[in-house]
């Protein structure tokens, strides 16, 4: 039988001390991994990626507003000053509970003490195999890319092969009339009325729609009526056509077909229309909720195993006040880490682990700019301006440092003065 092999926190510097991997280095695992700074513990964090992704900022890479590297922070500079942290770029391909291992796909598998399981989700195409192949996805930085890539190179075509534009070549389907569709539309409209109008002056306005199609008979469907009005009207005043009651059947690079039989002339579509918990979960044995989410303890622990905690778009958190299942939102993935962190510090000194309260921001969309909608879990709601500074205190606060805060305020506040987008260029690695 050949020799395993499997790393423990022996191998971490400034071991042996108890274990504890964070596998995500998203708002669920850097909350947690953070909270742990002063505890006698070596720390892993495993990753995809080196680096953290700010979700609620994609569409604005995706519509020119933002580079990447605003929204993308390395992992291992929010670690410089928290030596029991240690930053692996790896990719998770499953979990042995009994085992109390983390397998890798790339390297020998992980062991551990304590695990906090923050993956995230995935896109959900609801069995829409062609949007997955041709359609745009917004979920990850490479995505966000991928689309600002693809709409200039649209429009320069167009520009070059006027007949394009008839074919469809500037219209874009948005897909879902949650959070993600809504921005994902109120931001392409901005960006195509004011400065791609400007930038490319032979295309008439018309002839570039925006149509946002939404399965149910409502957008915002979660919010009060008034805030699904409001959002409706606000889009349609930025020149978004909204489909309701439509549901996309299949896409091929330059049409959308509906189940009702519409066919739409588009060469893209965005993707904004659900989620399913990360895969790594159905490795694990145990019996997923809605979305595939991983259901967990008031500690936020996983039944049976009081070392392994789930936080984020992964976990299905039941909310102690109101009995409800939290969203799968930044403030409560961070919430939930931070909590974690909290509850292995207390673990680790012999205290016993602490049930999660959220502290609820309300769900929250802007529709462009200076103009936003809030829905607490309570039912408050707010819109339009103080909607929107509510918006910007509420996801200043998820930044991860104090860099990032101040270089996203004085980029929105320049935004918001000039109608800028800096980033509206194609750089091309393999061209000269
Ligand atoms: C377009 C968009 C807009 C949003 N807007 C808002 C908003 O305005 N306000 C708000 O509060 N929330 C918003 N959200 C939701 C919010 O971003 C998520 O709820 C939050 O990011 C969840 O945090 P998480 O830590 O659970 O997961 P994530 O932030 O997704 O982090 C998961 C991490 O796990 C890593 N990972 C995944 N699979 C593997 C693997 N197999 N191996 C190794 N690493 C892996 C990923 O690279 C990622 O870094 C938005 C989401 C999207 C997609």
């Amino acid at each position: 039988m050949s020799e395993r092999t499997v790393q423990t926190a022996n191998d971490v510097p400034g071991a042996p001390r108890p274990h504890v991997v964070v596998l995500g280095g998203g708002f669920g695992g850097l909350g947690a991994a953070r909270k742990l700074k002063g505890s006698d513990v070596s720390i892993t964090l495993v990753d995809r990626h080196n680096y953290h992704t700010f979700q609620p900022l994609l569409y604005q890479v995706a519509t020119d507003l933002l580079e990447p590297s605003a929204v993308g922070h390395p992992l291992r500079d929010l670690f410089h000053e928290q030596p029991n942290v240690r930053v692996r770029e790896e990719v998770v391909s499953g979990i042995d509970l009994d085992g109390r291992e983390v397998q890798l796909e790339d390297a020998a598998p992980l062991a551990y003490d304590h695990l906090v399981l923050a993956l995230g989700a995935r896109v959900e195409f609801f069995g829409v195999d062609s949007a997955g192949e041709h359609g745009f996805p917004m979920y990850t930085l490479a995505d966000a890319v991928r689309l600002k890539d693809h709409l200039l190179e649209r429009w320069e075509a167009a520009d070059k092969d006027p007949a394009l534009v008839a074919d469809g070549a500037l219209n874009v389907v948005v897909v879902g009339g949650g959070p993600t569709g809504i921005e994902s539309a109120g931001a392409l409209a901005e960006l195509y009325r004011s400065n791609f109008a400007q930038d490319f002056p032979e295309i008439a306005p018309d002839q570039a729609r925006i149509i946002l199609v939404e399965a149910g008979p409502a957008l915002m469907s979660m919010f009060k009526a008034d805030i699904r009005t409001y959002t409706q009207r606000e889009l349609e005043k930025r020149g978004v056509e909204v489909l309701l009651g439509e549901v996309v059947a299949s896409v091929d690079p330059t049409r959308v077909t509906l189940k009702s039989g519409t066919v739409l002339d588009a060469h893209t579509l965005v993707w904004g229309a659900g989620l399913r918990a990360n895969p790594v979960v159905e490795s694990l044995g145990v019996d997923l909720q809605h979305g595939h989410r991983l259901p967990v303890e008031p500690d936020l622990s996983v039944a049976g195993h009081p070392e392994v905690y789930a936080v984020g778009d992964i976990a299905w958190i039941t909310d102690a006040k109101t009995s409800t299942v939290l969203p799968q939102l930044g403030s409560v993935a961070l919430q939930a880490g931070e909590h974690v962190g909290e509850n292995i510090a207390r673990v680790v000194a012999g205290k016993d682990a602490e049930p999660f309260r959220y502290h609820d921001k309300g769900t929250m969309a802007t529709i462009g700019r200076g103009t936003a909608v809030i829905q607490t879990h309570g039912g408050r709601t707010m819109k339009g301006k103080t909607a929107f500074l509510a918006w910007g205190a509420v996801h200043l606060a998820l930044l991860s440092t104090g860099e990032d805060r101040a270089k996203a305020l004085v980029d929105w506040t320049w935004a918001g003065f000039t109608h800028e987008r800096p980033a509206r260029i194609t750089v091309r690695a393999d061209q000269d």
